[in-house]
C-alpha cells in the first residue's frame, strides 16, 4: 500500500543491496516516484553472501578486541576469528585507532543505546516487508546457537547473554553439552555447550529476500534501473544519474552503496573514515542436519544450513575493499568445521567474498548531507546491514517525508563526522 502523502516527489535510491532496497521501498510507501539504481541485479553484493541471520540479539555493536590474550592471538595469526593484511594496516591505522577509542567503556556504551534502539525494530520491520512481498516463508524463526568448544569461552560469553536479557530483554536458553548434541545430533564430538538466542530469524537464501523485496517495490510502483552510481551529479534543483537507458533525474538521491559509498562521495569533497571486514563463504555438502544455523565463537566460523548445501562464513578479515582474496581464513574455517560436523567435498568453485562497509563508532551514516541539499546518505550497517536495513531505511524515508521519525536520527547523522576531532563522537545517552 503507497500512502501517498508526498505525490510529485522523485528520489533515486542508489545500491540494490538489502539497504537500497528498503530504503527505496519506503520512500515508494510514502508516495515518492522512485528509481532504484544498481550496476548489477538487487542483492548480488554483501547481502548476498552473508550469513543470512536478522540478530535480534545484536543490540552491543563489535567493540574493538581489548583483551590482551586476543588481540596477542589476532597479531600473531593464531586465531582464525579475525585476519588482518598487514601491507594494508597503515591505509587503516587512522580508522582503527579510531575504532579502538570508541571501543573504550565510556564512549562504547552510548554507542550500544544507538545501536539497541535499531536493532529492537529488526524482526517487525523484515516482517512487514516480507508479508507484503509475499516472502515470509524465506524467514526461518528458531534463531541461532553460539557453541563453544571451552568452558571458559562460554563463561565469558554468558555474562555479555546476561548483560543482553537484563539489560534489554533479549531472550536466549543456555545448553549445556550434552543438551547441544541432543539438539545438533549431527555434531561429532560433544562440546562445552552453546548460548541458543531464540528470537533472530535465519535467513538461508539472503540474496533471494533482497531479490524478493525489490520485487515487492517494483510491485508497488517502484522503478529498477542499470547504471553506475559514479556518473550522479547536481542537475538542477536536484540530482541525475546516467543510467543504461538514459539520464534519470530526481529532486532527492540516496547513497547506499555499502563499502561503495566512498566513490560517490569523494568527488563531492566529503571524506568518510569508510572501511571494511572483509568476509568469505563456501558452501560444503553436510551428510546431516542441524536444527539451528551455529557459530563457533572461539574461531568465529558460522555454519548456517541451506538447501544448497551448509554454507561456512567467516570472521572479519582487515584489507583493503580491493585487495586481493586470501583463502586461509576460510580454509581454515572448512577445516576447524570439519573437526565438528561430517563435511563432504566443497560445492562451489571458489569462496565468495564480501566487505562489511563499516565506519569507526560502530553506526550507519543515515541523514542529510551537509553541503548537497537533496542529497541523502544511508550505509555503514558493518556486521548487520541484512538486519538493519528495512529499520534504517524506514527511518531514512521518514526524514526524507519530513515524517516524525520512529527512532531517534540524531547518533547516525552524518554531521557527526565534521563535528569530531580525534574521534570523539557526539551521540545522545
Ligand atoms: C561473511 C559475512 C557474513 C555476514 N553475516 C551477516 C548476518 O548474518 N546478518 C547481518 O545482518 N549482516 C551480516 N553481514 C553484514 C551484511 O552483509 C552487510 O552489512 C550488508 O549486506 C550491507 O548491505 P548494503 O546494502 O549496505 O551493501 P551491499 O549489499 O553491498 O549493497 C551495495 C550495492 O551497491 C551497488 N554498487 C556499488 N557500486 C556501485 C556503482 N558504482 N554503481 C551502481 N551500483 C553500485 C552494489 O552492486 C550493491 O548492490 C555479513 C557480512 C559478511 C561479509
Amino acid at each position: 500500500m503507497v500512502h501517498g502523502q508526498a505525490k510529485g516527489r522523485s528520489a533515486i535510491v542508489l545500491g540494490a543491496g538489502m539497504v537500497g532496497t528498503a530504503t527505496a521501498w519506503h520512500l515508494r510507501q510514502r508516495g515518492f516516484d522512485v528509481v532504484l539504481v544498481d550496476r548489477r541485479v538487487p542483492g548480488n553484493e554483501t547481502s548476498f553472501g552473508n550469513a543470512g541471520l536478522i540478530q535480534r540479539e545484536a543490540v552491543m555493536p563489535y567493540a574493538f578486541p581489548m583483551d590482551a590474550g586476543r588481540l596477542a592471538r589476532i597479531a600473531f595469526g593464531m586465531g582464525n576469528d579475525t585476519a588482518w593484511r598487514a601491507r594494508d594496516l597503515p591505509t587503516l591505522a587512522p580508522m582503527l585507532a579510531r575504532y579502538f577509542w570508541n571501543s573504550l567503556p565510556g564512549r562504547y556504551d552510548p554507542i550500544c543505546m544507538a545501536y539497541e534502539r535499531m536493532v529492537r525494530h529488526c524482526l517487525a520491520e523484515h516482517q512487514a516487508m516480507a508479508a507484503q512481498a509475499n516472502a515470509t516463508g524465506m524467514m526461518r524463526a528458531g534463531g541461532w546457537k553460539q557453541i563453544f568448544q571451552s568452558q571458559a569461552a562460554m563463561k565469558t560469553a554468558l555474562h555479555h547473554a546476561k548483560e543482553v536479557a537484563e539489560r534489554f530483554g533479549v531472550p536466549h536458553t543456555v545448553l549445556d553439552g550434552a543438551t547441544l548434541a541432543r539438539e545438533e545430533p549431527t555434531l561429532q564430538r560433544q562440546l562445552a555447550g552453546a548460548i541458543h538466542w531464540t528470537s533472530p530469524f535465519a535467513v538461508s537464501d539472503p540474496g533471494g529476500l533482497v531479490k524478493a523485496y525489490a520485487r515487492g517495490f517494483e510491485a508497488a510502483g517502484g522503478t529498477l534501473a542499470t547504471g553506475d552510481a559514479q556518473t550522479l551529479r547536481p542537475h538542477g534543483a536536484g540530482w541525475r544519474v546516467t543510467g543504461e537507458d538514459g539520464d534519470l533525474d530526481a529532486e532527492t538521491a540516496v547513497i547506499c552503496l555499502g563499502p561503495w559509498s566512498d566513490m560517490v562521495l569523494r568527488p563531492l569533497g566529503y571524506r568518510f573514515p569508510l572501511f571494511v571486514k572483509r568476509g568469505y563463504h563456501m558452501h560444503v555438502a553436510l551428510d546431516g542436519a542441524l536444527a539451528t544455523p551455529m557459530l563457533l565463537t572461539e574461531q568465529g566460523v558460522t555454519m548456517i544450513p541451506t538447501p544448497s548445501g551448509l554454507r561456512i562464513a567467516t570472521g572479519a578479515e582487515f584489507a583493503r575493499r580491493e585487495a586481493p582474496a586470501a583463502t586461509r581464513q576460510i580454509t581454515r574455517s572448512i577445516a576447524i568445521a570439519r573437526t565438528l560436523l561430517p563435511i563432504g567435498k566443497p560445492l562451489d568453485a571458489a569462496p565468495w567474498r564480501g566487505a562489511r562497509p563499516c565506519l569507526p563508532d560502530m553506526l550507519p551514516a543515515l541523514g542529510p548531507c551537509a553541503r548537497h541539499p537533496g542529497l541523502w546518505l544511508n550505509f555503514g550497517h558493518a556486521h548487520q546491514g541484512f538486519t538493519l536495513g528495512p529499520v534504517t531505511g524506514r527511518l531514512c524515508a521518514e526524514l526524507i517525508a519530513g515524517e516524525a521519525p520512529f527512532i531517534d536520527p540524531m547518533p547516525y547523522d552524518p554531521g557527526r563526522f565534521d563535528r569530531q576531532r580525534l574521534g570523539v563522537l557526539n551521540v545522545a545517552t
